[in-house]
């Protein structure tokens, strides 16, 4: 069997499988950053035209810091952690919603350098990723061109670019995102959108006027900070980044808004006020700073029945394969193990065999993604259904959860060491 690469700057030897990677998003670029790393020819499209810093939080656990940890010797891992929220003085505050007192005072547990985690702006995180694939790597990276076509046959596939272009590759990969149109060539149908009954007002802002609130200074003066208010049905995180200087906050609540799903719809802070009435003032005190904020309605897919086209030459990865809730903070993680699977596959079944290579990438991730994807409800339902008499008594029962099977995980041993077996189902 073929053995795979363990350090980057080199790719492995040739595999002569050409792919192409549809979406720029941390799925995507991961895919490809991978695939390069085992050697095949890999080429990236997206639809965005420049790249932009966009978004506000998002989270890597350790089992994605494994696998940046790979890039670069570090380096690129060393990168993300320099914008990356440091909570090994604060741990994590959890209150009660409206007195404010704090119940739980979790511990951040000591960081394995070599399975660093993440807790930073998405777009600067993005920044550095794109820039190691496209400037480090030398991945062609083409933007300003959206797909709207995919297609398979006679042994290849390909897109088609709003522009009339039509290319080909060996394989497809789709990681176009929660919207995406792959998804429906791979389907045959559009699969819709269920809403989660919640959504999350999100918001990211400077800390100058948190600073000038003697109540609300003490997040910014001494390092970063990671409290969250739990109550009824609803949970308000904020957290202060990049020593103190920026500051974050997520609340999720019940929303039945029939809505598409966006990261860009703006949030009204009134109707937030509303949701925070009765509780601890403080939250108040921190809303009141912000400037603007993006309201999220939070969707909800069922497993799709298939991450793979009929004739495997085109698959799903990441967020179009399988979207996550913010509250399993695994969302882009998963991606980065799905790019990370996939290329192995592919490097050790061999350009003769990348139907089946795509096959078993399928079979290795699914079960495993749709256990973590469960993670997002059971921790939201855990917090919004808080019995606080027996939170007191044993306050863990409210942490949030580290678990050894998400945040252990190697998914490169792991492909490694099942894909013998599991390709003989599809060879
Ligand atoms: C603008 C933006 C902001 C986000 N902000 C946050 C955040 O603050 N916090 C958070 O936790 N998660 C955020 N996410 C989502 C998060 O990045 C993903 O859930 C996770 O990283 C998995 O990524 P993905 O690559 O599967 O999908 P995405 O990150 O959604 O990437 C998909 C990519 O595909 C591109 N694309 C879509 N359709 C086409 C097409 N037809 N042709 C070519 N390209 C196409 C999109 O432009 C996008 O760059 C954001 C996503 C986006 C796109």
């Amino acid at each position: 069997m073929a053995v795979t690469v363990e350090t980057n700057g080199v790719p492995g030897p040739p595999t002569g499988i050409n792919v192409i990677v549809v979406g720029a998003g941390f799925g995507g670029l991961t895919a490809a950053i991978e695939c390069h790393r085992q050697g095949h020819h890999v080429e990236i499209y997206e639809s965005f035209p420049e790249l932009k810093i966009l978004g506000d939080i998002i989270s890597f656990g350790s089992n994605a810091g494994r696998i940046f940890y790979r890039w670069s010797d570090g380096k690129v891992a060393a990168k993300m952690r320099a914008v990356s929220i440091d909570l090994s003085n604060y741990g994590f505050k959890i209150h009660k919603y409206d007195t404010g007192e704090v119940v739980a005072d979790q511990k951040t547990p000591q960081m394995d350098p070599t399975a660093p985690v993440f807790n930073g702006h998405r777009g600067e995180l993005h920044e550095i990723v794109f820039e190691y694939a496209r400037d480090e790597l030398g991945i062609p990276i083409h933007l300003g061109k959206r797909v709207v076509q995919y297609f398979e046959g006679e042994g290849k596939a390909g897109i088609e670019l709003e522009s009339g272009e039509k290319i080909i590759a060996d394989l497809v990969v789709g990681s176009d995102g929660v919207r995406s149109k792959a998804r429906t060539l791979v389907l045959g149908y559009e699969d819709k959108p269920k809403s989660s009954g919640y959504a999350v007002w999100r918001a990211w802002f400077p800390n100058t006027d948190m600073k000038a609130d003697p109540r609300t200074a003490q997040f910014c003066e001494n390092g970063d900070t990671f409290n969250g208010w739990i109550g009824p049905d609803v949970h308000f995180l904020f957290s202060t980044i990049k020593n103190g200087s920026d500051c974050c906050w997520v609340l999720t609540h019940r929303d039945e808004h029939d809505i598409e799903e966006s990261w860009s719809f703006p949030g009204k802070l009134e109707e937030v006020y509303k949701v925070l009435e009765g509780w601890d003032p403080m939250c108040k005190a921190i809303v009141e700073k912000t400037p603007s904020l993006v309201d999220w309605k939070l969707v909800y897919r069922d497993p799709l029945p298939t991450w793979v086209s009929k004739e495997g030459r085109i698959c799903l990865l990441g967020d179009s394969a399988h979207p996550f809730l913010p509250t399993s903070a695994q969302g882009a993680t998963q991606a980065l193990e799905d790019g990370v699977t996939l290329a192995i596959c592919l490097k050790n079944a061999g350009k003769q065999n990348i139907p089946a290579a795509v096959r078993t990438y399928q079979e290795i991730r699914y079960d495993r993604v749709k256990a973590v994807q469960k993670t997002g409800e059971t921790t939201r339902d855990m917090w919004h259904k808080t019995d606080w008499d027996k939170a007191k008594k044993d306050p863990k029962a409210i942490e949030l959860p580290r678990e050894d099977w998400i945040m252990g995980h190697d998914a490169q041993k792991h492909a490694e060491a099942v894909f013998g077996e599991t390709v003989k189902k599809f060879l």
